[in-house]
């Protein structure tokens, strides 16, 4: 049976290590595409000496030419530019240049993935992470159950990962879910929280939880402070595991970005709900009761979020 293909745009850290994860867990073969074509070509070629080394038979090519990714069941995107001083004035681009920037760089890539993968699932790393699924949406043209952005399930793992770490417990043992959109508003949904059905807050005391809320909703930028730019393992990770829920068709249920008509009261706005994703991209949202407390913390997300839809214009 010949393997599935997922082409991976941005051969930068998330994606390199996302086309790592995808080879070492033998899911697909990958193409890696980066505007940088050097450096998707030497780190397909890197990565494929690596695979023989483990006796894998997965394939990995690079380059900067679309034709690659014709047969892609998955486009995973990760190119974008990062927030960082530009050397000749030595300022900072503002929010809204940045929005602009990675606007162009997403909406060129989801017109040619339209071109040569036009059954393909869309998943968006791009930062400003919601933003970009509106981007990806309108320039593929696809139907928005393909067309998923990923980040809750990394703030969910940050979340689940600080509670296990404080409890010393196995995080597999952690329920636990975060809403919203990525940023720093995001919702971490403590009262539905628990470590193998024992309610979150029998196991430790308000403020320790509380404080772990606030790390997560922070938690990429404790990574950028101390390396002086972002994570990518985590992020990687998390691309994976929906890459394989997808092709796997696992209907895992997944803290996703996506397209809400009028679920938990938005409509038409890219957030972060549980979906099951199989198959088909999102085969479901799933809407949980909130009470007016997260639905005040919600909605405070979801206006962060239109702020920076605006921008784009549409
Ligand atoms: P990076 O700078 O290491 O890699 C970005 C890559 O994109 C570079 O190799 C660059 O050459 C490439 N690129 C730029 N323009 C391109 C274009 N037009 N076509 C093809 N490739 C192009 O950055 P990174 O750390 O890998 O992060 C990538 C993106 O993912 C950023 O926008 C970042 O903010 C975002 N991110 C999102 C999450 C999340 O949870 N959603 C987490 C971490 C990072």
């Amino acid at each position: 049976m010949a393997r599935n293909k997922v082409a991976v745009i941005g051969a930068g850290n998330v994606g390199g290590t996302v086309a790592q994860w995808l080879a070492m867990e033998h899911l697909a073969d990958i193409v890696l595409i980066d505007i940088n074509a050097g450096l998707a070509k030497g780190k397909a070629l890197d990565l494929m000496q690596a695979m023989l080394m483990q006796g894998t038979g997965v394939k990995v090519s690079g380059g900067d030419d679309y034709s690659m990714i014709e047969g892609a069941k998955i486009v995973v995107i990760t190119a974008g530019v990062p927030r960082k001083k530009d050397p000749k004035t030595g300022k900072f681009p503002s929010r809204d240049e940045l929005v602009k920037t990675n606007q162009g760089i997403v909406g060129e890539i989801s017109k040619k993935v339209a071109q040569y993968a036009p059954d393909s699932i869309i998943i968006v790393v791009s930062n400003p992470l919601d933003a970009m699924c509106h981007v990806a949406l309108q320039e593929s043209g696809f139907s928005s159950r393909r067309v998923i952005g990923q980040a809750g399930a990394l703030d969910t793992a940050r979340y689940k990962t600080f509670i296990a770490s404080e409890l010393n417990v196995n995080v597999h043992n952690v329920h636990g879910i975060t809403l919203g959109g990525h940023g720093d508003q995001m919702v971490p949904m403590t009262r539905q929280t628990s470590v193998s059905g024992i309610p979150i807050m029998e196991l430790m005391d308000k403020k320790t939880l509380d404080d772990i809320v606030e790390r997560t909703r922070k938690g990429g930028g404790e990574i950028v402070s101390l390396m002086g730019y972002s994570g990518y393992y985590a992020p990687a990770a998390g691309t994976v595991y929906m890459v394989a829920s997808i092709l796997n068709d696992l209907k895992r249920v997944v803290p996703s970005s996506v397209y809400l008509t009028g679920q938990y009261g938005y409509h038409r706005l890219y957030m972060g709900v549980p979906v099951v994703l199989g198959w088909n991209g999102v085969e479901r949202i799933i809407e949980m009761e909130l009470n007016e407390e997260e639905k005040t913390m919600l909605d405070a997300s979801a206006a962060s979020v239109k702020k920076v839809v605006e921008i784009l214009g549409f």
